[in-house]
């Protein structure tokens, strides 16, 4: 099922889209058939949980970061990833950064636009996004900032998500370059607006391996 579900959604995707299955609430097992049927990126959320699946899944899946972290959590979660997609405040940059720096390694991060209206009060706003971006390369030497994320509105009106993907995507052409080329956008329920707004990365859990169980 999860081998036949993956196989549809990547024939409905460009093959330079990346699919990142987010894996959070299922079982290792699940994440194996995943990677059976040739699937290696990997989202997870949750820091206790991901640090717990990584030395039970083979060693060269990547693994994306893509919930909330404290920066009490870094270290069960930074040694590990391939790219933090969740980046939603500048201590949390600043605090990834340092964890490289000591480390000697720079951490591939996302910044999280905010979007959407009531939900969440989660990531960056354009402005802050934009004084990041701009300020000079050696401000945060441990992380390399990739590109953006974010997540639409929840809600069944297209107008609304086609709203919120407009404004990450205008954001992004404004910022992108050589190293900032990563827009990770679209969910299972929205991935083919997505798709139409530029996503180079898409973020997909339930449509892969079904409803979540919390
Ligand atoms: C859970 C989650 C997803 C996947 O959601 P689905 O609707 O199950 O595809 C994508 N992005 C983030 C940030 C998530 O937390």
């Amino acid at each position: 099922m999860i081998a036949s579900a993956l196989q549809s959604i990547r024939s409905q995707i460009p093959q330079d889209v990346e699919i990142v299955a987010v894996s959070k609430f299922h079982p290792v097992s699940s994440l194996m058939e995943a990677y059976q049927a040739g699937q290696r990126s990997f989202g997870e959320s949750r820091p206790q949980e991901f640090a717990a699946k990584v030395p039970q899944m083979p060693s060269d899946v990547r693994w994306h970061f893509i919930g909330h972290l404290q920066t009490n959590k870094l270290k069960l979660v930074l040694p590990y990833v391939t790219m933090v997609q969740s980046v939603d405040s500048l201590h949390l940059l600043e605090a990834i950064s340092r964890w490289g720096q000591a480390n000697s390694r720079r951490t591939d991060v996302l910044l999280e636009l905010h979007l959407g209206a009531e939900e969440t009060k989660q990531g960056f706003s354009e402005e802050e996004i934009l004084d990041i971006v701009t300020r000079p390369e050696a401000s945060f030497p441990g992380v390399r900032i990739r590109g953006l994320m974010g997540m639409a509105t929840n809600t069944d009106d297209e107008s609304l998500i086609e709203a919120d993907f407009a404004r990450i995507q205008a954001l992004f052409k404004q910022i992108s370059g050589a190293c900032l080329d990563q827009l990770s956008i679209g969910m299972s329920g929205d991935w083919p607006i997505a798709l139409r707004h530029g996503a180079t990365m898409v973020r997909i859990g339930t449509s892969i391996f079904g409803p979540r169980e919390y």
